[in-house]
């Protein structure tokens, strides 16, 4: 099922749409884990489960695509698979659309990639405007393209302004629902979501939770995220930093109270970012899942 039309149908209900996102694993030995995985995150019914593609725009390594089209085929749950192009030629990403399109993928998220200072990139996309116009004029007919956004705006960008101006580039070429990037703190998205349909974009946008329940988080997704941290995130880190039950519980309830006060407010999707933890996305669902 193509998800714009699962947002329609949620709306029309008056629900969100609930969502996942896996990555594969980094050793294609350990690709089993992501299926166990898989499985106990069925639990939760999630609306899709969207699968991450690798920074490295490596056309050999299949596991987004494999792993996409399993999770539809195995466990009857629609999928996204992303797919990056900074790092790609135009032909990679022909051979790529096709494959998605030959597994019956009928979602892809259409993204630029980082640019990792030093490596050497294709320069035959900039933008992932320009990859979603490539999707487009391929395989409009079979695949939905989905977008990533950033209620605080990406580091590129010289101001949220700009950004969104350059959102516009991107629905403007067929993206017909965003992702956005994790936040913890609710104002910026209701912020940015008023500033998006001031300038006219209308298409649904879902709110990326990520929940922080080990320490290890705190430095590599917290600091690196650039996303601001109101006081009360700030309080429960400094109380629970050494103390790794009381942050797992205070990290759960924390991304539980912020999806709840998001869907009370309106929010038309939720997508955790699970890290490959089945029982934390488990968790946060069961502390909103009487409003799904
Ligand atoms: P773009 O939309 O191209 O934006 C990048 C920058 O360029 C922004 O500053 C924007 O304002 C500006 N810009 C955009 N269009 C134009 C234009 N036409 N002209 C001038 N400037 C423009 N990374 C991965 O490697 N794999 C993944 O699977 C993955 N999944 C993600 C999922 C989500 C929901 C999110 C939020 C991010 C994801 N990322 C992933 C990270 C993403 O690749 C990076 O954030 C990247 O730096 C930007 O990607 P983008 O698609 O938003 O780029």
């Amino acid at each position: 099922m193509k998800i714009p039309e699962i947002f329609e149908e949620k709306k029309k209900a008056g629900k969100p749409v609930f969502s996942l996102e896996v990555f594969p694993p980094k050793r294609k030995k350990n690709m089993n884990s992501i299926y166990t995985a898989v499985e106990k995150l069925a639990v939760t019914e999630p609306d899709f489960i969207s699968v991450t593609y690798g920074a490295g725009g490596n056309i050999a390594d299949n596991s987004t695509c494999e792993i996409a089209a399993n999770i539809k085929k195995r466990y009857g749950i629609e999928t996204v698979a992303h797919l990056t192009c900074i790092n790609s030629t135009r032909e990679d990403v022909k051979v790529m659309i096709e494959r998605f399109r030959d597994s019956d993928i009928e979602n892809v998220m259409a993204l630029r990639g980082d640019i990792v200072p030093g490596e050497d990139i294709k320069r035959e996309f900039s933008h992932a405007n320009e990859l979603a116009i490539e999707i487009q004029r391929k395989c409009s007919d079979d695949l939905e393209i989905l977008g990533a956004c950033y209620p605080e705006g990406h580091y590129e960008s010289p101001s949220r302004e700009a950004d969104i101006q350059n959102l516009k580039y991107k629905i403007g070429a067929g993206v017909r629902v965003l992702i956005t990037q994790l936040f913890f703190d609710n104002r910026c998205f209701y912020g940015f979501t008023d500033n998006l349909r001031d300038a006219g974009i209308t298409v649904p946008v879902s709110a990326g939770i990520m929940p922080i329940v080990k320490a290890s988080q705190i430095e590599k997704t917290v600091q690196l995220s650039g996303a601001s941290l109101p006081h009360r995130f700030t309080e429960m880190i400094a109380r629970y930093e050494h103390d790794s039950e009381g942050l797992y519980k205070a990290g759960i309830e924390y991304a539980v109270r912020q999806c709840r006060e998001l869907i009370e407010n309106g929010a038309e999707g939720i997508h955790i970012y699970t890290m490959n933890d089945p029982q934390v996305a488990i968790n946060v669902w069961e502390g909103i899942r009487d409003l799904l």
